[in-house]
């Protein structure tokens, strides 16, 4: 049985198969990213049939594409928000769902991998902050609850990541009392604050105004130079090509095409990727 195979067992299924087999582990450095041969159904309806997707570290991949072509999927699968029905994701070499003793793997329980989850921080469309915290409060809250911090240690990260998201003075302000700009950028504080290896954007300006745009592009463009490892669903093309190392088109649960943002961008292969950017330019 291939260890692919393996992997599209039933989750309770014991599974102990030779990590070499599927990580090669002599493959020089390790993608701090890798979405192998991945597949994700909602009862008979496949919305991803087998995405493949690998993120050095410190690299930023953008993923374009129409409504309803399983970006969100893909974000949610890499954030182990869904759990794959075959396939893997690997984050710095640590297959979500299962821990590695020796060269096997084991399936990991629930509260295990939730533990895995805080390595990977994701912000959404919609800011999802508490309404009833402050700024402040709304970043401490994970290195308090997921990491164990102390109140005083989780205050301080969080007066540390709000500063940097050029909102130091804002922290005892409610949601309510901030822009969209505003908000978003608490989310990527709250983000940052769990210390991520990864961090994944889904359209995280496309319920923005648009003159609030760019102060949160500008956030995101300066963790991308920092060396934050990035996947970011955006129709910001110009986002695209100022940062991203890499430009993926997905259509109808695939990755169509690839490439360095300008290839993708100015010289579309696919004609779905043409069309698309014919529209959003
Ligand atoms: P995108 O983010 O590119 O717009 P999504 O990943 O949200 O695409 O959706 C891809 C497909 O999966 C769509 O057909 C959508 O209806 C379906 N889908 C997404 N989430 C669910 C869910 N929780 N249950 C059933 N179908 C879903
Ligand atoms: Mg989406």
């Amino acid at each position: 049985m291939s260890p692919l195979q393996l992997l599209r067992r039933r989750p309770h299924d014991e599974v102990h198969t030779r990590v070499a087999d599927i990580v090669g582990v002599d493959d020089g450095p390790r993608p701090m990213v890798e979405v192998r041969d991945v597949r994700k159904s909602y009862g008979t309806h496949e919305v991803l049939h087998g995405v493949d997707l690998t993120v050095q570290t410190g690299e930023v991949a953008v993923v374009l594409g129409v409504s309803g072509s399983g970006k969100s999927t893909l974000l949610r699968c890499i954030n182990h928000l869904e759990k794959v029905n075959s396939g893997y994701v690997a984050i710095d070499g640590d297959i979500i769902g299962y821990r590695r003793s020796h060269d096997r793997l084991h399936e990991l329980r629930e509260r295990e991998v939730l533990r895995q989850r805080t390595h990977v921080g994701m912000v959404f469309q919609n800011f999802n902050l508490f309404p009833h915290l402050t700024a402040l409060e709304n970043v401490a809250e994970g290195p308090r609850s997921a990491l164990n911090k102390s109140r005083d240690e989780a205050d301080a990260l969080a007066r540390e990541y709000l500063t940097k998201v050029g909102l130091g003075d804002r922290g005892d302000s409610y949601p309510r009392r901030l822009s969209g700009g505003q908000q978003q950028r608490v989310a990527i504080a709250r983000a940052l604050a769990m210390q991520p290896k990864v961090l994944l954007f889904d359209e995280p300006t496309s319920a923005l105004d648009p003159e609030l745009v760019n102060e949160v592009l500008d956030v995101m463009k300066g963790l991308a130079r920092a060396g934050m490892t990035m996947i970011v669903v955006t129709h910001e093309t110009g986002f695209a090509r100022e940062v991203a190392d890499t430009v993926v088109f997905m259509d109808q649960g695939r990755i169509v095409e690839r490439g360095p943002a300008r290839d993708v961008l100015d010289h579309p292969q696919h004609e779905r990727t043409a069309a698309f950017l014919a529209k959003v330019l």
